[in-house]
């Protein structure tokens, strides 16, 4: 059965459909998806634009309890919902199931946000006047969601979209249209009203740019690449839109001397090669000082040695198969490119066969590695990383803010000195400390600087920034 787009409250099923593939065995067709049209996306833009007025209006409890209702089925169903995203993306089951139970929380915050919206009174600079101070909703809101996390990144922009009043155009990545479904079946059922929140499933050059071009849609979030977030940019000052983007990363993690080895190691391998370094939060330069270093690279050689790499869904997996077989021939070409630059390839980076066909590819890391390197200064979005050695702390932060990103920075120490000097001076949105550069909470703010980031944060309350602008109005009393 082909699952079908939502617009204007109807499934329709279009004239073409698409096939989601299972990365850890080829064979396995994970399902039929509608693949929407650019006529189809301009419907559901119109559906959006047309069901804003009245949902804008909604009351506060009508929200609530969509939304809250929402979180309580995905919450329910976590084991099914977690089994399908990791059949559709190859991230292990347990990542699956537990970016599934972080789609719930976020459904489940923004629930109690409706609850809380308020504003602000103040007396005006003139006498006999007052100020209010209120947020409204934009309106249409296009989502543009990349393949890695297919469940927790839609949750975190429709949530947000939903709970301040505005209504949905929502395209996820073509890899993996399955959790998005599920998410927006749920949301239907849940009780929104036609038109609020519409599922268009297709090509990014056809409907994604049909979104970027419409002069009715107010405001665009993006995760993903950072080309396709500069076409996000460009359309949305041609139209005067709104616009938030998250896009590429190259983020630093660094192990002074003083650091706890275990915990460098521990951190340090989850930031690079858990869910298949396929997080914008992975780190892939590993900044080690002198002292350390061969005690640190030998460390992670053990480590990396009985990491077990294999189907999504089998039980003990650690690591799953690369998305699919252009990621991987990008993942391959890097290493390639790495060992032409003079890196060290010292572990992994070789294919591996499994039981079923699948994208499997041993995590590799480089020794040797300079910061001037290309595997060192562009994203790779694979389980390749390198390690840097340098001098001393100075040289780490130097090394590790000499990059065009700015998502998140990591940094093992037991020094309260060096810690605190680099939580103020680290070029990032986020800073970890004795943790990895990714796994996040889903109550706080969440997103980077320089060119890995554009506009306001997204997650936790920060995110009204975004889905909400502001009104002063005056009263003469
Ligand atoms: P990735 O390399 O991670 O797939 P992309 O930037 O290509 O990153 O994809 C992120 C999202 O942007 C996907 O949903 C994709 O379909 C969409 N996209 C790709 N090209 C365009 C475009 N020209 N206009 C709008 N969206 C696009």
């Amino acid at each position: 059965m082909v699952q079908k787009n939502l617009i204007d409250g109807e499934w329709i099923a279009g004239s073409e459909a698409f096939r989601n593939i299972n990365p850890s065995d080829t064979n396995d067709v994970v399902g039929e998806y509608a693949r929407a049209s650019a006529e189809d996306a301009r419907a559901a833009i119109a559906a959006a634009k047309a069901a804003f007025p009245a949902w804008s209006r909604s009351g506060i409890l009508e929200r609530h309890a969509i939304i809250r209702k929402t979180a309580d089925e995905i919450l329910a169903r976590k084991d099914e919902l977690g089994k399908l995203l990791s059949r559709e993306e190859g991230k292990t089951l347990a990542e699956g199931i537990g970016e599934t139970v972080r789609a719930g929380q976020i459904f489940d915050f923004f629930a109690g946000e409706c609850l809380r919206l308020a504003g602000e009174v103040l007396p005006s600079a003139r006498p006999n006047i007052g100020v209010e101070i209120t947020r409204e909703p934009v309106g249409v809101v296009g989502i543009i969601t990349p393949w890695n996390f297919p469940i927790a990144i839609p949750a975190w922009k429709i949530a947000p979209a939903l709970c301040y009043g505005n209504t949905v155009v929502f395209k996820p990545a073509e890899l993996v249209p399955g959790s998005s479904w599920a998410i927006v079946d749920i949301l239907n059922r849940a009780g929104l009203p036609k038109g609020v929140l519409n599922l268009v499933m297709g090509k990014g050059s056809v409907v994604g740019q049909a979104m970027l071009d419409s002069p009715d849609i107010h405001a665009i979030t993006f995760t993903g690449s950072t080309g396709t977030g500069k076409r996000v940019a460009l359309a949305s000052v041609e139209h005067n839109r709104k616009y938030q983007l998250e896009m590429g990363g190259k983020n630093p993690f660094v192990v002074l001397d003083d650091a706890d080895l275990a915990v460098a190691v521990e951190a340090a391998v989850n930031s690079a090669f858990f869910s298949t370094g396929q997080r914008c939060t992975a780190s892939s330069r590993l900044i080690v000082t002198e002292g350390i270093h061969d005690r640190f690279v030998a460390a992670m050689g053990e480590r990396m040695k009985g990491l077990v790499i294999d189907d999504a869904l089998k039980a003990g997996t650690q690591i799953g198969p690369v998305v699919d077989e252009s990621q991987l021939n990008q993942d391959t070409d890097y290493i390639a490119i790495g060992r032409q630059e003079g890196a060290k390839l010292a572990f992994g980076g070789e294919l591996l066969k499994r039981d079923t066909p699948g994208f499997y590819l041993q995590p590799a890391l480089f020794t040797e590695a300079t910061n001037a390197m290309r595997i060192s200064r562009e994203e790779i979005f694979g389980p390749v990383a390198s390690v840097i050695r340098v001098k001393d702390y100075d040289e780490a932060l130097t090394v590790a803010n000499d990059t065009p990103f700015g998502l998140s920075s990591g940094i093992a120490t037991t020094s309260l000195k060096h810690a605190t000097h680099f939580k103020r001076n680290a070029e990032a949105g986020m800073v970890m400390v004795n943790l990895p550069t990714a796994g996040v909470d889903f109550h706080v703010p969440f997103g980077g600087r320089k060119g890995s980031s554009h506009g306001s944060r997204e997650q936790g309350r920060y995110a009204a920034e975004f889905y909400t602008t502001v009104k002063t109005a005056y009263t003469l009393a």
